[in-house]
């Protein structure tokens, strides 16, 4: 099987479009690792993909905010900003898809995760240190997480924990959305970047409201 792996696309219609564009015809299945709300200014849109297309997700912390199951203190002040912003916008059938998405997924080759098997939408797996309690709670060989937005591989005892980084909104400098073709016969894991249209999501963004920072770092990947 091929898979599709993408995730963190955090409302970002443009990068989730060039994406799906990009894997059409490359892959058996399409996964997401959760935020496909938040910070960008397409929740509705970008949820709506994901339900007609069948992607199967799991819930990210952005998901839980807006279902106020994760206190918006957790936050720093222009993502809080952009989780009230959200919560006001998600129509109430999204809003109960979103409650419907699961904290991880068993396939039979590997499990899914946004941010740990340790705490599901909250910890950030940026290193093997921090890695290493999940990687001892792992089932199967492959771990794929995301909640960082930046692309990483880990190795620990024959095991792997994947990172494919953010469709919507990249933070290891490089500001074109990232996904990730795992091939689980080869068990191989290619990264792969695409271009898009940001300057027309900066504009949805400012005409919204949304928070000047979060419309600036989308040009650099930061
Ligand atoms: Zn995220």
């Amino acid at each position: 099987m091929r898979y599709g792996i993408i995730a963190d696309i955090h409302g970002n219609l443009e990068a989730l479009e060039v994406v799906l564009r990009d894997l059409s015809g490359k892959v058996d299945q399409i996964i997401c690792l959760g935020d496909i709300i938040g910070y960008g200014p397409n929740p509705n849109e970008c949820c709506e993909i994901l339900r007609n297309k069948k992607i199967p997700s799991v819930m990210g912390n952005h998901e839980k905010a807006v279902l106020g199951e994760l206190p918006l203190e957790w936050f720093n002040p222009n993502a809080a900003e952009a989780v009230r912003w959200t919560k006001k916008e998600i129509l109430p059938d999204n809003l109960e898809y979103i409650r419907g998405l699961p904290l991880t997924f068993e396939y039979p080759e590997f499990q899914i995760v946004h941010g740990s098997l340790i705490n599901p939408v909250e910890e950030y797996l940026e290193n093997l240190f921090d890695a290493i309690p999940t990687f001892e709670l792992m089932t199967k060989p492959v771990l794929f997480v995301g909640h960082t937005h930046r692309p990483l591989h880990l190795n620990y005892k024959e095991k792997k924990i994947i990172n494919p980084g953010s469709v919507g909104q990249p933070r290891d400098g490089d500001p074109r959305p990232a996904y990730l073709i795992y091939d689980s016969e080869k068990k191989k894991a290619d990264l792969y970047r695409v271009n898009y249209d940001i300057e027309s999501v900066q504009q949805k963004m400012k005409i919204a409201g949304l928070p000047t920072f979060l419309i600036e770092r989308l040009s650099f990947g930061r």
